[in-house]
C-alpha cells in the first residue's frame, strides 16, 4: 500500500488540473489504491467494504480511500469509518477515524460542523485507550478550493496519524497502524458507536428483555440488534431462509395478507458473549442467522442464550 499511497499523493496535484472523465488517476484511486488497502487488511478484509474516491463528475478536493464496517455504513457520506485522506498540497496523508459529513449537514444545516466536533469528542471519550495511541487530533488540508468537505473532515476527525510523504513509514508500519485503527473502529461500535452515552434501550421497537442488565450486556444486546438490522444481512437472510418464522411457522402474508407480504425479522445466532471488542464479525447467512416472527424474536431475546432456538421451539411445542 505504501507505493500506492505515494503514487496518489505525488500525482494528484498534476492530475486535478486535467479533465476528470476517464482520467487514469481517478481510476487508480478507485482500483489500484483500493486493492492495496484490501490486501493490507488481510483475512479481515472479508468483513469490510473498501472504497476509493477521487471525485464524481469533477475532481474531489480531497481524494480518499475508506474502510467501512457494513454494520455501520457503506458510504463515505454517513456514519463513521476509517479513511486515508490526501492533503496532497501539503504533502500529507491523514489516517483518520472520521465521519460522513454529508448526512450530518443535511440533518443539522449550518451548525453541522459543531455536531461533527461533538461526535468526534464522544468517540475519543469512548475509546480513550485508542485516542491515546493515535494522538493526532487536528488535521489540515491547506488551500483546497472546495472548502465544505475538507472542513467536514477536519471537524469529523476523532483521532489518527498524519504522515508526511517524505517520511512515510515502511509498508510494515503502515499496515500495523491500519490494523490498530481498525481495532479502535470496531471497539467503538461495540461500545455504542455514536449513540449518546445516556441512551438505554427501553421502549421503541425492542425492549431490554432482562431487568438489571449490566453495561456490557446492554452493549452486546445493542450490538446484536445492529447485526440483526444490517440491511444487507437481513435482506440476504430473508432470501436464504425465507419469510416463515423458523420457530412457530408464522407467515406474515398468510396472517395479514398483502400488508405482511415479505415481512420477517433476521436474528443473529452467534453468541455475543464470545465476541471480542475490536475483532471483526464475519457474517455467514446460512449458519449465523435465523428468520423469526416479531413475537418469537422478542422471546428469543428473553432466553438466557438468545441463539438457542431449539429451547424456544420446545417451549412453543409444549404449550
Ligand atoms: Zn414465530
Ligand atoms: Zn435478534
Amino acid at each position: 500500500m505504501r507505493d500506492e499511497l505515494l503514487h496518489v499523493s505525488n500525482g494528484f496535484g498534476a492530475a486535478q488540473v486535467q479533465d476528470f472523465a476517464q482520467h487514469p488517476m481517478a481510476n487508480y484511486v478507485r482500483d489500484a489504491l483500493r486493492a492495496s488497502i484490501v490486501d493490507a487488511l488481510g483475512i479481515a478484509a472479508g468483513a469490510y467494504r473498501v472504497r476509493g474516491g477521487a471525485g464524481a463528475g469533477r475532481w474531489a478536493a480531497v481524494p480518499w480511500v475508506a474502510v467501512f464496517d457494513p454494520l455501520i455504513t457503506t458510504s463515505a457520506t454517513r456514519g463513521y469509518y476509517v479513511v486515508y485522506l490526501f492533503a496532497y498540497e501539503l504533502g500529507l496523508i491523514h489516517l483518520s477515524l472520521n465521519q460522513g459529513t454529508t448526512a450530518v449537514q443535511a440533518e443539522f444545516g449550518a451548525g453541522y460542523l459543531d455536531v461533527l466536533r461533538d461526535r468526534a469528542a464522544l468517540i475519543r471519550a469512548r475509546v480513550p485507550d485508542a485516542a491515546a495511541e493515535f494522538p493526532v487530533h487536528v488535521i489540515e488540508f491547506g488551500d483546497v478550493v472546495d472548502g465544505d468537505l475538507p472542513n467536514g473532515y477536519a471537524a469529523g476527525h476523532a483521532f489518527g496519524k498524519t504522515y508526511h510523504i517524505n517520511e512515510l513509514p515502511t509498508e510494515e508500519d503502515l499496515r500495523a497502524d491500519l490494523s490498530e485503527l481498525m481495532t479502535a473502529y470496531l471497539t467503538l461500535t461495540f461500545r455504542g458507536g455514536l449513540n449518546p452515552p445516556e441512551e438505554v434501550v427501553v421502549g421503541g421497537e425492542y425492549d431490554v428483555p432482562i431487568a438489571g442488565m449490566n453495561v456490557v450486556e446492554i452493549r452486546r444486546y445493542k450490538y446484536h440488534l445492529r447485526i440483526d438490522r444490517n440491511p444487507s444481512a437481513s435482506h440476504r437472510a430473508r432470501l436464504h431462509h425465507g419469510t416463515t418464522c423458523q420457530v412457530c411457522n408464522l407467515n406474515f402474508e398468510e396472517r395479514y395478507g398483502e400488508l405482511g407480504a415479505g415481512y420477517i425479522e433476521a436474528h443473529h445466532l452467534r453468541p455475543l458473549a464470545e465476541l471480542e471488542e475490536g475483532v471483526p464479525v464475519e457474517l455467514n447467512i446460512e449458519r449465523d442467522f435465523a428468520v423469526l416472527c416479531a413475537n418469537c424474536h422478542r422471546m428469543a431475546h428473553r432466553l438466557e442464550n438468545p441463539a438457542d432456538l431449539d429451547a424456544l421451539r420446545g417451549i412453543v411445542r409444549d404449550r
